[in-house]
């Protein structure tokens, strides 16, 4: 079972890292690949036969563009595998995205909790959809394993979407597990900080989260009390007018102060 979670936790946090790094290389690629190009090319006319260990250039050129080849279909397979394409902003329903991560991570929190969904009426966010679900996956994967297996009826994971006094949409993604000391609680935001052993935890969820949360210009903060629970909070800008939908699926203010 630990080998279970910790493979869908190294998913989430990999997805997201990978990702990022073949988006990072594919642009030098591109570069590399147009001036090999421009040298075979070269190389290719009647004047450049005649240099000296010409079949020799062109084997070096080949080999080259061969390599740069294979970088790039191994790049197109990090991005399929990890299903970012680019950061984009666009209208996305918060609620597909957590409905993802719940089927994702549906095999951990079965047998430890069961799921509360409160999903209340939000009008889409600006976001990138494999992203947030990245970042929800995360989320649910941290509660599951805060949650001792084998008495799911006794612990809950709830999901909660709202919008908030300022019109964000606030997704709230709470467990009664086992909650965090405060000097846990002042950390998890570092990469790598992780409290769990060797081979289930690899500190990288929320360092994750909190990059890509920021990078949508939102906010993701946390609250935490031993014994009683975390509960993560993330706040999104809602698109600035909601699509047009349905009078009574019409986006509602929140209903004030709790
Ligand atoms: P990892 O899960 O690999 O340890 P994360 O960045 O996802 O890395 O989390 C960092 C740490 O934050 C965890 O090791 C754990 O101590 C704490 N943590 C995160 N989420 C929760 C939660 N829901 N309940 C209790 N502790 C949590
Ligand atoms: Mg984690």
């Amino acid at each position: 079972l630990e080998m279970r979670l910790a493979v869908a936790d190294r998913m989430a946090a990999l997805g997201t890292l990978a990702g990022g790094v073949a988006h990072e290389i594919n642009n030098p690629l591109t570069f590399i690949t147009n001036n090999l190009l421009y040298l075979e090319a070269n190389l290719g006319t009647q004047a450049a036969a005649q240099l000296p260990h010409h079949e020799e250039l062109r084997k070096a050129l080949a080999d080259a563009r061969e390599g740069a080849n294979r970088v790039r279909t191994i790049v197109k397979d990090l991005r399929t595998f990890s299903r970012v394409e680019d950061a984009r902003r666009v209208p996305v329903d918060v609620h597909q995205g957590l409905d993802f991560a719940i089927n994702m991570a549906a095999p951990e929190l079965r047998p430890r909790a069961r799921l509360v969904r409160d999903y209340g009426p939000v009008p889409p966010v600006l976001g990138d959809e494999t992203r947030l679900g990245q970042v929800f996956l995360n989320l649910l994967v941290n509660a599951a394993q805060a949650i001792p297996e084998g008495n799911p009826e006794a612990h809950a994971v709830t999901v909660r979407t709202r919008v908030d006094a300022s019109g964000q949409v606030e997704v709230e993604i709470r467990d009664t597990g086992s909650g965090m000391k405060p000097e846990v609680l002042a950390r998890i935001f570092e990469p790598f900080f992780t409290t769990k052993p060797v081979g289930v935890g690899t500190g990288l969820g929320l360092s994750i989260c909190h990059g890509i949360i920021v990078a949508l210009g939102g906010r993701i903060s946390a609250w935490s009390e031993v014994g009683q629970g975390t509960a993560f909070t993330v706040t999104l800008p809602a698109t600035e007018a909601p699509r047009a939908m349905p009078e009574e699926k019409a986006p509602v203010p929140s209903r004030g102060a709790r």
